[in-house]
């Protein structure tokens, strides 16, 4: 497990949390879609007891995903980041999956594995033949 240090958009909410580096996941399901505004999520395995918010307003509810399991979706309540999900009250499983672009240790975290792909957007596999620039223009 490593230490990482978490910070939303708007900066209000800064959390550390303690992730598995061989857990990490990018994730095709159609909610990871929605919420992350983007064609898959990256996410890492964090012990949802060290995942300690030391500023910001967290609001949160409760999801049941494509999975079936009900998970507590935790977001910045001044910008909407959503920082990740942990299980609901009164589930003992320690998995909160942290959403890896937030944290400052990102870069020790490239995929281990592709889920949810019955939902994959068919143009990511052509992304490598689109025109590339540095920047915006
Ligand atoms: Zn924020
Ligand atoms: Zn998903």
């Amino acid at each position: 497990m490593i230490e990482a240090k978490g910070t939303c958009f708007c900066g209000d909410v800064c959390f550390t949390v303690e992730v598995d580096p061989l857990k990490v996941a990018i994730c095709h399901c159609l909610d990871c879609q929605r919420v992350s505004g983007s064609a898959f999520r990256h996410t890492v395995f964090g012990d949802k007891t060290t995942l300690k918010f030391q500023s910001g307003n967290v609001t949160a509810f409760d999801k049941v995903g494509d999975s079936g399991n009900t998970r507590r979706q935790l977001f910045c309540a001044t910008c909407g980041t959503n920082i990740g999900s942990v299980p609901p009250e009164g589930d003992p499983t320690l998995f909160a999956s942290i959403r890896v672009p937030i944290l400052d240790v990102k870069d020790q975290l490239p995929p281990r594995v592709s889920v949810w792909n019955t939902s994959h957007v068919d143009w990511l596999d052509g992304l490598n033949d689109l025109p590339s620039l540095e920047q915006q223009s």
